[in-house]
Protein backbone atom coordinates (compact mmCIF):
# COMPACT_ATOMS: atom_id res chain seq x y z
CA UNK A 1 0.00 0.00 0.00
CA UNK A 2 1.11 3.19 -0.82
CA UNK A 3 2.94 5.35 1.72
CA UNK A 4 1.56 8.86 1.05
CA UNK A 5 0.40 11.66 2.72
CA UNK A 6 -1.05 13.29 -0.06
CA UNK A 7 -4.30 13.21 -0.53
CA UNK A 8 -6.38 13.83 -3.54
CA UNK A 9 -10.93 15.46 -4.51
CA UNK A 10 -10.95 13.47 -7.56
CA UNK A 11 -12.16 10.05 -7.92
CA UNK A 12 -10.04 8.59 -10.50
CA UNK A 13 -12.43 5.34 -11.17
CA UNK A 14 -15.19 7.84 -12.22
CA UNK A 15 -16.53 8.21 -15.42
CA UNK A 16 -16.52 11.64 -16.91
CA UNK A 17 -14.37 14.94 -16.59
CA UNK A 18 -13.08 15.12 -12.90
CA UNK A 19 -11.21 18.32 -11.72
CA UNK A 20 -9.71 19.22 -8.15
CA UNK A 21 -6.21 19.24 -6.50
CA UNK A 22 -3.95 17.09 -5.28
CA UNK A 23 -3.54 18.02 -1.43
CA UNK A 24 0.21 18.19 -0.72
CA UNK A 25 0.37 18.98 3.64
CA UNK A 26 2.48 21.98 3.99
CA UNK A 27 2.10 23.38 7.61
CA UNK A 28 3.69 26.86 7.67
CA UNK A 29 3.69 29.90 9.37
CA UNK A 30 0.70 31.30 7.55
CA UNK A 31 -1.39 28.24 6.90
CA UNK A 32 -0.98 25.43 10.15
CA UNK A 33 -3.20 23.06 8.45
CA UNK A 34 -2.40 23.92 5.04
CA UNK A 35 -1.86 22.37 2.01
CA UNK A 36 0.00 23.07 -1.56
CA UNK A 37 -2.90 22.48 -4.47
CA UNK A 38 -1.33 20.68 -6.97
CA UNK A 39 -4.04 20.49 -10.26
CA UNK A 40 -5.15 17.26 -11.54
CA UNK A 41 -7.94 16.11 -13.93
CA UNK A 42 -8.85 12.96 -15.05
CA UNK A 43 -10.96 12.32 -18.40
CA UNK A 44 -12.40 9.20 -18.69
CA UNK A 45 -14.79 6.91 -20.60
CA UNK A 46 -14.95 3.24 -19.93
CA UNK A 47 -12.00 1.01 -19.78
CA UNK A 48 -8.42 1.19 -21.69
CA UNK A 49 -5.16 2.19 -21.71
CA UNK A 50 -4.83 5.02 -19.12
CA UNK A 51 -2.56 8.25 -20.40
CA UNK A 52 -0.88 10.53 -17.92
CA UNK A 53 0.58 13.53 -19.30
CA UNK A 54 2.80 15.59 -17.06
CA UNK A 55 3.54 19.15 -17.83
CA UNK A 56 5.55 21.60 -15.21
CA UNK A 57 8.19 18.95 -13.63
CA UNK A 58 10.02 21.93 -14.23
CA UNK A 59 8.32 24.87 -13.10
CA UNK A 60 9.82 27.34 -16.26
CA UNK A 61 8.78 25.14 -18.91
CA UNK A 62 5.55 26.68 -20.19
CA UNK A 63 4.75 24.94 -23.38
CA UNK A 64 3.66 21.94 -21.72
CA UNK A 65 1.80 23.70 -19.20
CA UNK A 66 0.10 25.68 -21.72
CA UNK A 67 -0.68 22.76 -24.08
CA UNK A 68 -2.15 20.43 -21.33
CA UNK A 69 -4.62 23.98 -19.80
CA UNK A 70 -5.87 23.63 -23.05
CA UNK A 71 -6.63 20.43 -23.55
CA UNK A 72 -8.23 19.71 -20.17
CA UNK A 73 -10.71 22.53 -20.98
CA UNK A 74 -11.30 21.14 -24.67
CA UNK A 75 -11.39 17.66 -24.25
CA UNK A 76 -14.71 16.19 -23.36
CA UNK A 77 -15.38 12.66 -22.03
CA UNK A 78 -17.76 11.84 -24.46
CA UNK A 79 -14.79 12.55 -27.42
CA UNK A 80 -12.90 9.80 -25.45
CA UNK A 81 -12.04 6.23 -24.99
CA UNK A 82 -10.59 5.31 -21.67
CA UNK A 83 -8.78 7.87 -19.45
CA UNK A 84 -5.93 10.45 -19.45
CA UNK A 85 -4.81 11.74 -16.21
CA UNK A 86 -3.66 15.00 -16.55
CA UNK A 87 -0.90 17.37 -14.50
CA UNK A 88 -0.34 20.89 -15.82
CA UNK A 89 1.60 21.55 -12.86
CA UNK A 90 2.97 18.63 -11.72
CA UNK A 91 5.95 20.52 -9.29
CA UNK A 92 3.06 23.42 -8.61
CA UNK A 93 5.58 25.50 -6.48
CA UNK A 94 7.81 25.46 -8.97
CA UNK A 95 5.63 26.59 -11.65
CA UNK A 96 3.90 28.86 -8.99
CA UNK A 97 7.29 30.46 -9.17
CA UNK A 98 8.50 30.17 -12.87
CA UNK A 99 11.33 28.26 -11.32
CA UNK A 100 13.13 25.08 -12.44
CA UNK A 101 13.77 23.93 -8.93
CA UNK A 102 10.73 24.50 -6.30
CA UNK A 103 11.38 27.23 -3.90
CA UNK A 104 10.05 25.63 -0.77
CA UNK A 105 12.82 22.73 -0.40
CA UNK A 106 14.60 23.72 -4.00
CA UNK A 107 13.70 20.35 -5.57
CA UNK A 108 14.40 19.73 -8.98
CA UNK A 109 11.25 17.34 -9.50
CA UNK A 110 12.76 15.64 -12.09
CA UNK A 111 15.85 14.59 -10.10
CA UNK A 112 14.32 13.23 -7.51
CA UNK A 113 12.63 10.38 -8.21
CA UNK A 114 11.32 7.62 -6.53
CA UNK A 115 10.86 10.20 -3.75
CA UNK A 116 10.22 10.03 -0.34
CA UNK A 117 6.78 9.93 1.00
CA UNK A 118 7.45 11.62 4.40
CA UNK A 119 9.74 14.06 2.77
CA UNK A 120 9.80 16.89 1.29
CA UNK A 121 7.11 18.90 -0.89
CA UNK A 122 8.92 18.10 -4.05
CA UNK A 123 9.82 14.12 -2.36
CA UNK A 124 6.52 13.51 -1.52
CA UNK A 125 4.94 14.51 -5.46
CA UNK A 126 7.60 12.38 -6.42
CA UNK A 127 6.66 9.59 -4.75
CA UNK A 128 3.13 9.67 -5.15
CA UNK A 129 3.72 10.04 -9.13
CA UNK A 130 5.75 6.85 -8.90
CA UNK A 131 3.58 4.86 -6.43
CA UNK A 132 -0.10 5.96 -6.84
CA UNK A 133 -0.57 7.08 -10.45
CA UNK A 134 2.12 5.24 -12.55
CA UNK A 135 0.90 1.84 -11.54
CA UNK A 136 -2.67 2.44 -12.85
CA UNK A 137 -1.06 3.83 -16.15
CA UNK A 138 0.17 2.17 -19.37
CA UNK A 139 1.89 5.18 -21.12
CA UNK A 140 4.01 8.76 -20.01
CA UNK A 141 3.76 11.92 -21.99
CA UNK A 142 6.02 14.27 -20.12
CA UNK A 143 6.46 17.85 -21.38
CA UNK A 144 9.38 20.10 -21.06
CA UNK A 145 11.10 22.34 -22.74
CA UNK A 146 14.90 23.96 -22.08
CA UNK A 147 12.86 26.21 -19.10
CA UNK A 148 14.76 29.58 -18.63
CA UNK A 149 18.22 29.00 -20.10
CA UNK A 150 18.03 26.99 -22.98
CA UNK A 151 16.10 26.77 -26.02
CA UNK A 152 15.08 23.75 -27.82
CA UNK A 153 13.62 22.73 -31.13
CA UNK A 154 10.86 20.37 -30.97
CA UNK A 155 12.17 17.05 -29.92
CA UNK A 156 11.05 13.98 -28.73
CA UNK A 157 13.12 12.31 -26.07
CA UNK A 158 12.80 8.37 -25.74
CA UNK A 159 14.70 5.54 -24.68
CA UNK A 160 15.20 2.28 -26.97
CA UNK A 161 12.77 0.26 -25.40
CA UNK A 162 13.82 -3.33 -23.52
CA UNK A 163 11.58 -5.98 -25.58
CA UNK A 164 9.97 -5.31 -29.31
CA UNK A 165 6.53 -4.95 -27.97
CA UNK A 166 7.83 -1.71 -26.24
CA UNK A 167 10.01 -0.22 -28.76
CA UNK A 168 7.25 -0.69 -30.79
CA UNK A 169 4.84 1.44 -29.08
CA UNK A 170 7.95 4.19 -27.96
CA UNK A 171 8.24 4.10 -32.28
CA UNK A 172 4.24 4.50 -32.53
CA UNK A 173 4.54 7.09 -29.84
CA UNK A 174 7.22 9.08 -31.65
CA UNK A 175 5.61 8.70 -35.13
CA UNK A 176 2.35 10.13 -33.63
CA UNK A 177 4.00 13.07 -32.03
CA UNK A 178 5.47 14.01 -35.34
CA UNK A 179 7.88 16.15 -33.85
CA UNK A 180 10.80 17.53 -35.90
CA UNK A 181 13.75 15.45 -33.55
CA UNK A 182 13.93 12.77 -31.82
CA UNK A 183 16.90 12.10 -28.88
CA UNK A 184 16.88 7.77 -29.06
CA UNK A 185 18.85 7.51 -25.54
CA UNK A 186 21.55 4.67 -26.48
CA UNK A 187 21.80 3.44 -22.94
CA UNK A 188 19.42 3.49 -19.88
CA UNK A 189 16.19 2.34 -18.83
CA UNK A 190 14.51 -1.02 -17.72
CA UNK A 191 12.46 -1.84 -14.73
CA UNK A 192 15.95 -1.72 -13.15
CA UNK A 193 16.31 2.13 -13.69
CA UNK A 194 17.69 3.54 -11.13
CA UNK A 195 17.32 6.90 -12.99
CA UNK A 196 16.14 10.00 -10.83
CA UNK A 197 13.65 11.21 -13.53
CA UNK A 198 10.20 10.64 -14.16
CA UNK A 199 10.52 8.90 -16.96
CA UNK A 200 13.15 6.33 -14.62
CA UNK A 201 10.12 6.45 -12.71
CA UNK A 202 7.87 5.11 -15.55
CA UNK A 203 10.71 2.77 -16.17
CA UNK A 204 10.37 1.21 -13.10
CA UNK A 205 6.52 0.72 -13.23
CA UNK A 206 6.62 -0.70 -16.81
CA UNK A 207 5.23 2.54 -18.46
CA UNK A 208 5.71 3.12 -21.84
CA UNK A 209 6.79 6.99 -21.64
CA UNK A 210 8.08 9.66 -23.84
CA UNK A 211 9.68 13.40 -23.01
CA UNK A 212 9.52 16.17 -25.00
CA UNK A 213 11.70 19.52 -25.25
CA UNK A 214 9.25 21.76 -26.84
CA UNK A 215 11.42 25.15 -27.19
CA UNK A 216 11.79 27.20 -24.02
CA UNK A 217 13.93 30.29 -22.63
CA UNK A 218 11.42 31.15 -20.36
CA UNK A 219 8.94 32.24 -23.35
CA UNK A 220 5.90 30.38 -25.68
CA UNK A 221 6.31 29.85 -29.22
CA UNK A 222 2.91 29.85 -30.98
CA UNK A 223 4.31 27.29 -33.97
CA UNK A 224 6.08 25.10 -30.96
CA UNK A 225 2.89 25.12 -29.16
CA UNK A 226 0.79 24.18 -32.34
CA UNK A 227 3.17 21.26 -32.85
CA UNK A 228 2.39 20.08 -29.32
CA UNK A 229 -1.52 20.52 -29.53
CA UNK A 230 -1.17 18.72 -32.37
CA UNK A 231 1.65 16.47 -31.38
CA UNK A 232 -0.83 15.27 -27.96
CA UNK A 233 -4.05 14.88 -30.53
CA UNK A 234 -2.41 12.50 -32.56
CA UNK A 235 -0.54 10.16 -29.57
CA UNK A 236 -4.20 9.85 -28.41
CA UNK A 237 -5.77 9.33 -31.80
CA UNK A 238 -2.60 6.43 -32.49
CA UNK A 239 -3.59 4.90 -28.93
CA UNK A 240 -7.54 4.48 -30.33
CA UNK A 241 -8.70 7.00 -27.68
CA UNK A 242 -9.76 9.62 -30.11
CA UNK A 243 -11.25 7.83 -32.36
CA UNK A 244 -13.24 10.87 -34.28
CA UNK A 245 -10.04 12.83 -34.37
CA UNK A 246 -8.66 13.49 -38.58
CA UNK A 247 -4.87 13.31 -38.03
CA UNK A 248 -3.23 14.90 -40.88
CA UNK A 249 -0.47 13.44 -42.60
CA UNK A 250 2.74 12.63 -40.92
CA UNK A 251 5.48 15.43 -41.64
CA UNK A 252 8.36 13.24 -40.55
CA UNK A 253 10.97 13.16 -37.51
CA UNK A 254 14.58 13.00 -37.69
CA UNK A 255 16.46 10.74 -34.90
CA UNK A 256 19.06 12.62 -33.84
CA UNK A 257 22.44 10.64 -31.81
CA UNK A 258 23.72 12.92 -28.97
CA UNK A 259 27.41 13.64 -28.90
CA UNK A 260 27.49 16.08 -25.94
CA UNK A 261 27.38 19.84 -24.62
CA UNK A 262 30.02 22.79 -25.24
CA UNK A 263 30.41 24.38 -22.28
CA UNK A 264 31.66 28.02 -20.81
CA UNK A 265 35.47 27.91 -18.78
CA UNK A 266 35.12 31.63 -17.95
CA UNK A 267 32.55 33.78 -16.41
CA UNK A 268 31.54 36.78 -18.64
CA UNK A 269 28.86 37.28 -21.58
CA UNK A 270 28.52 34.28 -24.57
CA UNK A 271 28.55 35.62 -27.85
CA UNK A 272 27.12 32.91 -30.04
CA UNK A 273 28.07 32.39 -33.70
CA UNK A 274 25.99 29.03 -34.33
CA UNK A 275 21.71 28.92 -33.94
CA UNK A 276 19.58 25.74 -34.14
CA UNK A 277 20.34 23.96 -36.90
CA UNK A 278 23.82 25.31 -37.96
CA UNK A 279 26.46 22.47 -38.87
CA UNK A 280 29.73 22.76 -36.95
CA UNK A 281 33.42 21.20 -37.34
CA UNK A 282 35.39 19.88 -34.67
CA UNK A 283 37.66 22.32 -33.15
CA UNK A 284 35.96 25.24 -34.51
CA UNK A 285 35.26 29.10 -32.41
CA UNK A 286 31.84 28.25 -31.89
CA UNK A 287 31.17 31.70 -29.83
CA UNK A 288 33.68 34.23 -27.73
CA UNK A 289 32.97 34.89 -24.53
CA UNK A 290 33.16 38.90 -23.71
CA UNK A 291 34.59 40.44 -20.55
CA UNK A 292 32.67 43.87 -20.32
CA UNK A 293 34.26 44.00 -16.54
CA UNK A 294 37.95 43.68 -18.10
CA UNK A 295 37.12 45.37 -21.33
CA UNK A 296 40.68 45.42 -22.50
CA UNK A 297 40.53 42.16 -22.11
CA UNK A 298 40.40 39.89 -25.11
CA UNK A 299 37.55 37.69 -25.23
CA UNK A 300 37.56 33.96 -24.67
CA UNK A 301 37.03 31.89 -27.61
CA UNK A 302 34.55 28.81 -27.02
CA UNK A 303 35.39 25.81 -29.38
CA UNK A 304 33.06 22.77 -30.14
CA UNK A 305 34.81 19.32 -29.40
CA UNK A 306 32.30 17.74 -31.90
CA UNK A 307 31.63 17.43 -35.44
CA UNK A 308 27.95 17.73 -35.53
CA UNK A 309 24.98 19.58 -35.50
CA UNK A 310 23.45 22.67 -33.03
CA UNK A 311 20.19 20.86 -31.21
CA UNK A 312 20.15 23.51 -28.24
CA UNK A 313 21.22 26.50 -27.65
CA UNK A 314 21.57 28.54 -24.29
CA UNK A 315 19.36 31.48 -23.85
CA UNK A 316 21.28 33.60 -21.32
CA UNK A 317 23.78 35.72 -22.66
CA UNK A 318 25.72 35.62 -18.95
CA UNK A 319 27.81 32.36 -18.83
CA UNK A 320 29.92 31.10 -15.43
CA UNK A 321 32.47 28.02 -16.14
CA UNK A 322 30.20 25.04 -16.10
CA UNK A 323 27.39 26.73 -17.97
CA UNK A 324 26.45 24.60 -21.16
CA UNK A 325 26.23 27.08 -24.40
CA UNK A 326 25.26 24.32 -26.65
CA UNK A 327 24.49 20.90 -26.81
CA UNK A 328 25.81 19.01 -29.82
CA UNK A 329 23.56 16.33 -32.11
CA UNK A 330 25.63 13.90 -34.85
CA UNK A 331 24.49 14.23 -38.23
CA UNK A 332 25.49 12.94 -41.66
CA UNK A 333 28.36 15.49 -42.79
CA UNK A 334 27.47 18.46 -44.54
CA UNK A 335 23.98 17.38 -45.07
CA UNK A 336 21.44 20.19 -44.45
CA UNK A 337 18.09 19.15 -42.79
CA UNK A 338 14.71 19.61 -44.41
CA UNK A 339 13.34 19.63 -41.10
CA UNK A 340 15.33 22.73 -40.09
CA UNK A 341 14.39 24.62 -42.54
CA UNK A 342 11.01 26.00 -40.61
CA UNK A 343 13.74 27.40 -37.46
CA UNK A 344 15.40 29.70 -40.19
CA UNK A 345 12.15 31.03 -41.96
ZN1 LIG B 1 12.58 20.17 -17.99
Amino acid sequence: MPNTLITYEIDLEVDGKQTGFLRVPHSVHRSAYGWIPVPIVSIKNSDGPTVLLTAGNHGDEYEGQIALTKLCRDLKAEDLRSQVIILTMTNFPAALAGQRNSPIDDGNLNRTFPGNPLGTPTEAIADYIEDVLLPRCDYLIDLHSGGTSLVYPPTLLRGRGHTAAETNRLEKLQDAFDLPFAWVFTSGGGPQSTARTLMGAANRKAVTSVMAELGGGGSVSPRILAMAERGLRRILHSLAMLPAYEADAARGTRELNALGCVYAYESGLFEPFKEIGDNVAVSEVVGIIQHPDTPWRAPTPVTCPYDGMVLCTRALAQVRRGDAVYQMRRTPYNVVLPCCDWLKS
